[in-house]
């Protein structure tokens, strides 16, 4: 693909995310969640952990942890335990007590809807608080996961780049900001069910015409 101008990067994103909402008119966060503390809690255990996992696990956590000072004030062994199959569990015990202390303490037991504010809380990094303003408070948010990484390498808006701070950096002059929470979940959508990390299904893609790694089809890409 010849190089292209930022109004050709910007008209090609917007084609691509066309195609996509019509491939995935459901898209959303897959993580099940009923109140902003939930899906604060199930995201930092998404971390290196499957959504279907984390699923698993919330149920019984969730019926069991109502208000932030319920998780605040539960020992960290009891959570590690609680945790363990989602892995990294003594750290997602350390940052969900660590959050829900600071959201009982300062917050009055609420979720923060500012991005700034989210990101200067323990345990909630930029995508993290991106997937929050997204979902719970309707603002505009780029979620850079490895999906995300991902598809923004192969759809040549980046190159060889992993640093999520620089690619959410680099998309945000290509999406209108109206977008990036469709295109976040585009992204993921589209990463777990056609563009696989291993396999991408080229042949078999809404955008194949408007990826300059097509010809990889069916070859192991990065
Ligand atoms: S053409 Fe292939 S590499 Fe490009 S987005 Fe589609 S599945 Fe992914």
């Amino acid at each position: 693909m010849p190089r292209e101008s930022r109004i050709q990067q910007r008209a090609r994103a917007t084609e691509i995310l066309r195609r996509l909402r019509r491939r995935y008119p459901d898209a959303k966060c897959e993580l099940n969640w009923s109140t902003p503390l939930e899906l604060a809690v199930a995201t930092i255990l998404s971390a290196q952990c499957t959504d279907k996992r984390v699923n698993l696990v919330t149920p019984a956590l969730f019926k069991k942890y109502r208000t932030a000072r319920d998780w605040a004030r539960t020992p960290r062994e009891t959570l590690e335990r609680e945790f363990h199959s989602t892995g990294f569990f003594r750290n997602k015990a350390k940052n969900v007590r660590a959050l829900m202390a600071r959201l009982d303490a300062e917050f009055g037991g609420e979720l923060p809807g500012d991005f700034d504010v989210l990101v200067s809380l323990p345990g909630i990094g930029r995508k993290t608080a991106n997937l929050l303003v997204a979902t719970v408070f309707g603002k505009p948010g780029l979620v850079v996961d490895t999906h995300f990484i991902r598809l923004s390498n192969r759809l040549g808006f980046v190159k060889g780049e992993t640093d999520a701070v620089k690619i959410e950096r680099a998309l945000q002059k290509i999406v209108p900001e109206k977008d990036w929470t469709d295109w976040s979940h585009g992204m993921v959508f589209h990463g777990r069910r056609c563009c696989l990390a291993r396999k991408p299904d080229c042949g078999n893609c809404p955008v194949s015409d408007l990826c300059p790694s097509v010809r990889a089809a069916g070859a192991k890409t990065g």
